[in-house]
């Protein structure tokens, strides 16, 4: 309830600074009320200047904000995220306005490829949603789909460290991680998604492309679709179509691994926004 309250400040609060809207409508009860004075300072751009000045300050620092959390997300455990974030809940909500304004610039966004899968395949799969953030996969299909992330800002989400979820074992029939593979503990998230998972139940991962471009310091998506199958997957599809993110398919396999196997995880770096 309390962090519900703080989702609907920080939402007034950008919406209250979004774009020139404010100072629009100062202009409009201005020119209606002393034509004159609007005019004056219309003229000597006191009102749209400033504002705008102000505006772009504020993203600039909010910005600035967004990419020390993000930053910190990506080079952390799960465990300490969730601990930050529960300290003070108002973080997670700056960090998700900067991240809805980074995605407003990407050209296709992976959650709704998700989501156009999930409808082209039977409506009876349970879904597991592992940091579904606003949880706009559940809205978007008709599903059963339970919705993880740190923090919950709507009844609908479970808030807990995702390698750590409340659901049984063999309990659901797809795990998508949608950019949420953050923590520096990822190996954990997938291992709670494979228990989590029906035998040949689908595991969806959708990543920043530049996290698998070995070019550029990134981990080769031959050993990270190599590592999932020896956690116990079968590797199904990748699709590289997407200029921004690479998505994999995987399915369980029916028969158990043997437990202790030593895993070869690559590491996955950090995807760091650039300053706009
Ligand atoms: N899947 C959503 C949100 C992606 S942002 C979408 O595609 O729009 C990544 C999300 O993962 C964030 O909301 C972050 O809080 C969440 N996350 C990262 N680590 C997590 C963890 N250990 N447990 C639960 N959620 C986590």
């Amino acid at each position: 309830m309390e962090s519900s309250k703080k989702l609907n400040g920080a939402k007034r609060r950008h919406t209250a600074s979004n774009g020139n809207s404010k100072a629009e409508r100062v202009n409009i009860i201005e020119e209606e009320q002393n034509p004159k004075a609007s005019k004056r300072r219309k003229s000597e751009g006191l009102v749209s200047k400033s504002s705008s000045f102000l505006d772009k300050m504020k993203a600039k620092l909010s910005g600035g904000h967004f990419r020390m959390l993000n930053e910190k997300l990506y080079t952390c455990t799960g465990e300490e995220a969730l601990e930050y974030f529960n300290d003070d809940p108002t973080l997670f909500d700056a960090y998700h306005a900067g991240y809805q304004e980074q995605m407003s610039h990407w050209p296709e966004l992976p959650v709704n490829i998700i989501i156009k899968w999930l409808k082209d395949h039977s409506l009876s799969l349970v879904v597991a949603d592992f940091g579904c953030g606003d949880a706009r996969l559940a809205k978007g299909v008709k599903n059963k789909v339970f919705s993880f992330d740190l923090i919950s800002n709507d009844p609908s989400v479970i808030s807990c460290d995702m390698s750590n979820t409340p659901l049984g074992s063999s309990s659901v029939d797809v795990a998508v991680f949608c950019l949420s593979l953050m923590g520096t503990n990822f190996p954990s998230y997938l291992n709670e998604a494979h228990r989590i998972l029906r035998p040949r139940g689908w595991l969806l991962i959708a990543e920043v492309k530049s996290r698998f471009d070995s070019n550029t310091g990134g981990a080769d998506p031959k050993k990270f679709t190599k590592a999932v199958c020896d956690l116990g997957f079968t590797s199904v599809a990748k699709d590289y179509s997407n200029k921004m993110f690479i998505l994999f398919y995987f399915k369980k396999k029916v028969e158990q691994n043997s437990k202790n196997k030593d895993i070869d995880w690559p590491e996955l770096k950090p995807c760091l926004y650039k300053r706009r």
